[in-house]
């Protein structure tokens, strides 16, 4: 018989091009006598770590080992609303190790510091503005934000991606900072912005509710520090954010390409653990062994701890953007597990385009 005349049988009505839900497959599965195992790719992924006693998105070592490491910020907004201007004001008066007004290099992500109380600390900004990246990466399963920073423009006010954006940042569960963008523009209405932003549920301090609003000018570089300390006192109030700076480093990748001179050249974000020159990582299915890490200015960087990006030189291949990484032992253990990555997809695209075919010639099999 055919699947599709065993489908019929089973009581569904399917056609031969068509792919089945999960329970279907089952049950399938179970008339013709085959244990059909569905896994998502997430726990195949896991189960390949596993092999080599590896587990991915954990702490290791338990409570005591765990230490402060700063937000990781996305900036988020309608279009012209001031996101890039903004990334542009913080990266050029803050950036923690380049002398104020440096010249900075666009790596996808940077760090800045801010004193907050006489103590000095740091945030990461995510340098891709928008929630394409945002959602992109949650697409993928992999959160890289602890915090949205929302600009809004005082002379235009709330927008339809301001609302997406918004629904974006409450199903991450990420905090949002509202940043009232240009008040530096003739009939700007910084108050107005509050109050629309209420029938969101975000309700600004001053009113009663939680959410730090500060007026800025992306422009003329105003208030950038109070909206800096704003992110700082956003996440001690409500994320406890602490990594293992002492383990082998994992994270993800923020953006990679292929330089003419370098190689490839993929900018990771540490998210634990600690990483360093010299060890071998795989990054997706690239790997590979730090032949150097690289900061915002172009400065050779040693060692890179929680929240830290860096841009990492050395991977025999260039990996996506949301692709997560890992220090292993050595080289051989990143080869392995890179090369099952890419035949593992390199399976799942010839399954996908050879889906109808499988599905039309299983009486012939
Ligand atoms: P994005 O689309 O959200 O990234 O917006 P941009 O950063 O590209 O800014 C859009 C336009 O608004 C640009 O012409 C900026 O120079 C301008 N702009 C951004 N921030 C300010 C501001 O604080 N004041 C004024 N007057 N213009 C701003
Ligand atoms: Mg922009």
């Amino acid at each position: 018989a055919s699947l599709v005349q065993v489908m019929m049988h089973l009581g569904e009505m399917v056609t031969a091009t068509q792919s089945l839900p999960d329970e279907t497959l089952q049950l399938l599965g179970e008339e013709l006598k085959y244990n059909v195992e569905v896994v998502s790719p997430e726990d195949e992924d896991r189960e390949l770590l596993e092999s080599f006693s590896i587990e991915f998105g954990e702490n290791e070592g338990g409570e005591e080992s765990l230490r402060p490491r700063p937000p990781v910020v996305t900036v988020m907004g309608h279009v012209d609303h001031g996101k890039t201007r903004l990334l542009d004001a913080i990266r050029n008066t803050n950036v923690v190790s380049g002398e104020a007004g440096g010249i900075t290099q666009h790596i996808g992500a940077y760090q800045v510091a801010t004193e907050v109380d006489g103590e000095e600390r740091k945030i990461t900004f995510i340098d891709t503005p928008g929630h394409e990246a945002f959602t992109a990466m949650r697409a993928r399963g992999a959160q890289a934000t602890d915090i949205a920073v929302l600009v809004v423009a005082a002379d235009d006010g709330v927008k339809p991606q301001t609302a997406e954006a918004i629904d974006h940042a409450k199903a991450a569960d990420v905090p949002i900072v509202v940043a009232v963008n240009k008040i530096d523009v003739e009939g700007a209405d910084p108050q107005k912005v509050r109050a629309q932003l209420t029938e969101y549920g975000l309700v600004a301090e001053e009113y009663g509710g939680d959410v730090q609003f500060v007026d800025i000018s992306a422009k003329q570089g105003t208030n950038i520090d109070g909206l800096l300390e704003a992110v700082v006192l956003t996440s001690d109030a409500a994320l406890d954010l602490r990594a293992n700076p002492y383990q082998d480093a994992q994270g993800l990748a923020i953006e990679a390409f292929l330089d003419r001179g370098r190689g490839s050249t993929a900018t990771v974000l540490v998210q634990r653990g600690t990483l360093r020159v010299g060890d071998s990582i795989v990054c997706g299915d690239a790997y590979g062994r730090v032949r150097a890490m690289l900061d915002e200015n172009g400065e050779n960087v040693e060692e890179a701890e929680p929240s830290r990006p860096v841009q990492v030189l050395g991977l025999t291949n260039v990996p996506s953007a949301g692709d997560s990484f890992l220090v292993v032992k050595d080289d051989r253990v990143a080869r392995q597990i890179a090369q099952q990555r890419e035949a593992r997809e390199r399976f799942a695209q010839q399954a996908r385009a050879s889906r109808r075919v499988t599905m039309q010639n299983w009486q012939d099999a």
